[in-house]
């Protein structure tokens, strides 16, 4: 086992401990609060992932301190100075499914809530056809705030914002994620191939965490593209790759 995964296991048991005195729910209101709970590891490719277990009530209030203390107050980059609002995500902090996308648009800068506009209200129905609601899941970007005029992310505005989607999906645990489009698709896989040739194909989350690493991720097109090209060809093939995400979460077709 890494050095870095026997201190988090330690961490992890101490708040065992401090919990057990203090007679649970308690989370420590440091920056980045480790769980209070089960601590377990498994092999997966001959590595040592190591799990740290939250209760649902600990994820809510963990995911509430991310936003409230640091993603709210953000002014890493510029982008701070034209939004109206700051974009958390929403959703279930306990979701099986996440589903990341690119950035807010207009409509999301304007209620700082995620996939509020016409991409939004399609990707409701996609996860309505799932059988599922938007609270059952959680729904996020890899930006937190609006790009102005809605062009594409920025490199830097990327690295600065990738921590806050790295301790978000964290904190949630998801089985599986969902990316919507490009830019979503190549960060969260490291990668330069393109949509089209990586939807539809389970991928998995490379080692830039050790508690996500090897989470599926099934890449699809964002519903944005897909309003544009609104064929039953490229419905077809989301459709598709939501059955596939059905089938791994055991949800009923
Ligand atoms: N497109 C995105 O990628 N995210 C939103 O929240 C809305 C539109």
């Amino acid at each position: 086992m890494t050095d870095s995964a026997e201190k988090l296991i330690k961490a992890a048991r101490q708040l065992i401990e401090t919990d057990k005195m203090l007679g649970g729910d308690f989370i420590p209101a440091s920056r980045n609060p480790l769980p209070a709970c089960e601590v377990f590891s498994e092999k997966n490719h001959g590595q040592t992932r190591v799990h740290l277990e939250m209760t649902p009530k600990q994820k809510a209030a963990a995911l509430e301190e991310l936003k409230q203390n640091e993603i709210q107050r953000c002014k890493k980059c510029p982008l701070a100075e034209t939004r109206t609002n700051v974009v958390f995500g929403e959703g279930s902090p306990s979701a099986e499914l996440v589903f990341v996308g690119e950035a807010p648009g207009a409509d999301e800068d304007a209620t700082g809530r995620p996939f509020v506009g016409r991409a939004g209200e399609l990707l409701t129905n996609m996860i309505k056809a799932m059988g599922l609601t938007r609270d059952d899941v959680f729904i996020c970007n890899i930006l937190k705030c609006r790009p102005p005029g809605n062009r594409n992310p920025a490199p830097e505005e990327i690295q600065c914002c990738w921590n806050y989607l790295v301790r978000q999906l964290e904190i949630i645990s998801p089985k599986v994620i969902v990316t919507l489009g490009n830019p979503a698709t190549q960060n969260l896989l490291n990668t330069r191939t393109g949509i089209t040739k990586l939807r539809g194909t389970w991928q998995e989350l490379p080692d830039f965490s050790e508690a996500l690493e090897g989470t599926p991720v099934m890449p699809t097109f964002h519903p944005a593209y897909l309003l544009r090209q609104y064929t039953p060809e490229h419905r077809k093939k989301v459709w598709s790759d939501l059955q596939k995400v059905m089938a791994k979460l055991g949800l009923k077709k």
